[in-house]
C-alpha cells in the first residue's frame, strides 16, 4: 500500500469497468473519484484537483483522445498525468495517445500489479512537479518582495538626497554667506557625489519597478528633436569637457513617434551619456533618426569611441555588465543603463542592437513605433554641432 494518499480520476462510461478501477484503486490506500465520459471528467478537473486520471477512450459524448487534446492545451492541467486504460490494443491507438500527452498505456482487462506500479510512478512524477512548481513560486515571490523593497528604499533615499543637493548649491553660491574658492570646490564635489547616487537610485528604482511590472507608459505622439535636445543638455557638461563635437542629424519632417516623452529622454540620455563616457578627448558622437518602411523610425547613436570586445559583445545587456577595460573602469558606472534601456526599448514595442569597432567606435540602433502612418521622403536634415 501507498504511504501518501493521492486523489484519483477514474473515467469511463461502463460502470462496472469504474466498479473495477475504483476498488483496485481503493485497496492500494487511495480515494477515487469517477466521471461517465470525457466532458464530465474535464468539468471536474476544473473543480477539483487530481493527482492523476485513468482514462478510457471510447466514451460517448467526448471520447479520450479529446480529453487528451484538451488537457495539452489547458495551462494548469496539462502537468497532470493521464494514464489510458482501455479495450483498444493496436499500436496506433497507443500511439496516438502517448503523442497527445498520455504518460502510460494500460490494456483492459487491467492487471493490479501493473496499475498499482503505474500509480506509483505518475504519483512520484507529480509530486516531483507539484513540489518544483512550489519551489519557483517561492522564488518567484522572493524575488518580487526583492524588487518592491528596493523601490520602497530608493524612493525613501531620493528624498533625503534632493535636500543635501538643494543645501549643498545654496551653501556654494553664497546664499548663508561667503565661502572660500576651497569650500566652493569641495560642495560642488558633495553635489556632483549625491548626483550620482540619485542616478544609482532612479536606475534600482526603474529597473525594480519594471521587474514587477509596475511601469507605466503615459504613450503620446513625441517629437524626437525635442526629446533628443533635453537629452543632449544632460551630457552637455561631459562633452564640453572632453571637447567632444556632437552631431543631430534628425529629418525636420520625420512623423512623431508613439512613446512616453519621459522614457525616451532616458534612452537617448543613457545612450549619449555612454558614447560620451566611452569616447576619448577630441572625439565625435552622432545621432541620426530616419523613418522605416515598417512604420517604425529607427535611431542611431554613434561615436568614435573605445568600441566594445568580440569577448564583451555578448554581455553588454546584462544586469551589472561593465566590461573589465580599464578605460571603462575610469568612468562611473552601475552596469545598468543598457539592461533598462533595452527594457524601455521592448516595452516600446521597439528592439535594440549595435555594430562596434574596437578603437574606432560604437553605433547604437534603435527602433520606436511613429503615431502616425506617414511614407518616408527623402528628407532634409537639421545639422546641428555643440
Ligand atoms: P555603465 O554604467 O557601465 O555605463 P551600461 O549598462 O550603460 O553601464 O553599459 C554597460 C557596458 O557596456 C559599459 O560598462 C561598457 O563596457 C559598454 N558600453 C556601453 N556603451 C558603450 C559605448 N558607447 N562604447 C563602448 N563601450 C560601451
Amino acid at each position: 500500500m501507498s504511504t501518501t494518499q493521492a486523489t484519483i480520476l477514474i473515467v469511463d462510461d461502463i460502470a462496472a469497468n469504474r466498479l473495477v478501477l475504483e476498488r483496485m484503486v481503493r485497496a492500494r490506500g487511495h480515494l477515487s473519484v469517477s466521471a461517465e465520459n470525457g466532458r464530465a471528467a474535464l468539468d471536474l478537473m476544473q473543480v477539483q484537483s487530481f493527482d492523476m486520471v485513468l482514462l478510457d477512450i471510447m466514451m460517448p459524448e467526448m471520447n479520450g483522445y479529446d480529453v487528451l487534446e484538451e488537457l495539452k492545451e489547458h495551462p494548469t492541467l496539462q502537468h497532470v498525468p493521464v494514464v489510458v486504460v482501455s479495450a483498444l490494443n493496436d499500436v496506433e491507438s497507443v500511439a496516438r495517445c502517448i503523442l497527445l500527452g498520455a504518460v502510460d498505456y494500460l490494456f483492459k482487462p487491467v492487471d493490479r500489479t501493473l496499475l498499482a506500479a503505474r500509480i506509483e510512478t505518475c504519483l512520484v512524477r507529480k509530486r516531483l512537479h507539484d513540489r518544483e512548481q512550489a519551489a519557483y513560486r517561492a522564488v518567484h515571490e522572493a524575488n518580487q518582495a526583492k524588487s518592491e523593497f528596493i523601490s520602497l528604499v530608493s524612493h525613501e533615499l531620493k528624498n533625503p538626497l534632493t535636500a543635501i543637493l538643494g543645501y549643498a548649491d545654496m551653501l556654494r553660491h553664497g546664499t548663508f554667506g561667503p565661502i572660500v574658492d576651497e569650500q566652493a570646490l569641495y560642495l560642488s564635489t558633495i553635489s556632483e557625489i549625491v548626483g550620482y547616487m540619485g542616478t544609482i537610485l532612479s536606475d534600482l528604482s526603474d529597473l525594480s519597478q519594471i521587474e514587477v511590472g509596475h511601469l507605466r507608459l503615459q504613450h503620446t505622439p513625441t517629437l524626437l528633436s525635442d526629446v533628443a535636445t533635453v537629452a543632449l543638455k544632460s551630457v552637455q557638461r561631459t562633452v564640453l569637457e572632453k571637447e567632444q563635437s556632437v552631431y543631430i542629424a534628425i529629418p525636420t519632417d520625420l512623423p512623431p513617434l508613439w512613446a512616453d516623452p519621459i522614457r525616451v529622454r532616458q534612452i537617448l540620455t543613457n545612450l549619449l551619456s555612454n558614447a560620451s563616457k566611452y569616447t576619448p578627448m577630441g572625439g565625435s558622437i552622432t545621432l541620426s533618426a530616419h523613418n522605416t518602411e515598417a512604420n517604425m523610425i529607427e535611431i542611431a547613436v554613434s561615436d568614435t569611441g573605445i568600441g566594445i570586445s568580440a569577448a564583451d559583445q555578448g554581455h553588454i545587456f546584462k544586469k551589472f555588465f561593465r566590461s573589465s577595460d580599464s578605460a571603462v573602469r575610469q568612468e562611473r558606472g552601475t552596469g545598468l543603463g543598457l539592461n533598462i534601456t533595452q527594457l524601455l526599448v521592448e516595452s516600446h514595442g521597439g528592439k535594440i542592437w549595435f555594430e562596434s569597432v574596437v578603437d574606432e567606435g560604437t553605433t547604437f540602433y534603435l527602433t520606436l513605433p511613429i503615431a502616425e502612418r506617414k511614407l518616408a521622403v527623402s528628407a532634409p536634415l537639421s545639422a546641428v554641432m555643440v
